[in-house]
């Protein structure tokens, strides 16, 4: 099993094809991925190692036992320390199939208020399946918003912003590149116009790295913590939002999945949402 982050310069590998898979919908996990749940899968520690770019790696600690680390050149999350025997690898930027399949959704009693888990036949629970140790939970806590606005931040909460409904557009995206970036199996992500959106905090907090080969494909993180950030158009005018970094239900929900030619092997879509091989097209 081979690995990269979106800029390419940290490179792992380690054997595969991926154990105890698993969609982790914690506080932690979506704010670091920006979208709903991140999908981890484990390899043995032993068979793991940085191909190269771990001295560019920063660190975060999320919660006393656990780290979370990110390139510091494109904020792709990438592996940390082992549990126990295993490392657990972002399966978002695991290169072609490992084989490896889902078993689970964990922590789904943190789950974002605006996700609706899809009828996949996977067992679900609240926190960490039994056996493992005690949870630390960071629930959602959908705060009011009654007054129209939502608000969000990354996970140290350098970064805080807030915007005002309606969102005008929501997409769950699976190209490659924002399988890198998030590290899950697609990105989630609202529009809306930028008059509607306002930064609280942070703006020196954010680090953007912009896909050279593409026209526009930029991902915005905290240098802190790696949590996706908010990223404004100014030329076209709207705010694109990483849907993780809420920390309000903002009424709308995700409307398709785009880019589904792209999709990851490992993962299938079970929700009825409207489906687009590219953006949208037929
Ligand atoms: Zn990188
Ligand atoms: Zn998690
Ligand atoms: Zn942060």
């Amino acid at each position: 099993m081979r690995a990269s982050c979106l800029c390419g310069d940290v490179v792992w590998e380690g054997s595969g094809p991926g154990e105890l898979v698993h969609h982790c919908h914690c506080g932690i996990c979506r704010k670091i991925s920006g979208t709903a749940f991140t999908t981890m899968g484990g390899v043995p520690a032993s068979s793991f190692r940085f191909v190269r770019g771990g001295d560019g790696i920063r660190r975060f600690r999320s919660s006393p036992g656990s780290e979370r680390c990110f390139c510091g050149r494109c904020g792709s999350t990438v592996p940390g320390e082992a549990f126990g025997d295993t490392v657990f690898v972002p399966f978002g930027n695991v290169e072609g199939d490992p084989g490896g399949r889902p078993v689970a959704h964990i922590f789904v009693a943190s789950k974002a208020p605006w996700y609706e888990l899809p009828d996949d036949g996977l067992p679900r629970f609240d926190a960490y399946p039994p056996g493992y140790a005690d949870p630390e939970l960071f629930p959602a806590e959908p705060r009011g918003g009654s007054d129209g606005r939502v608000g969000g931040s990354c996970l140290c909460g350098a970064i805080a912003y807030e915007l005002e409904k309606p969102v005008d557009a929501w997409h769950n995206c699976h190209c490659s590149r924002c399988r890198r970036g998030r590290g899950g199996a697609h990105a989630s992500n609202l529009f809306l116009d930028a008059r509607r959106f306002r930064l609280l905090r942070g703006g020196d907090a954010i680090d953007s790295f912009k896909v050279p080969e593409a026209e526009r494909f930029t991902q915005s993180f905290c240098r802190t913590c790696g949590g996706k950030a908010p990223r404004i158009n100014v030329q076209a005018g709207y705010a694109a939002v990483p849907a993780g970094s809420l920390d309000d239900d903002p009424g709308a929900r995700p409307e398709r999945h785009i880019y589904v030619a792209s999709k990851a092997p490992w993962f299938e879509i079970a929700d009825r949402l409207p489906q687009f091989s590219a953006f949208i097209d037929s």
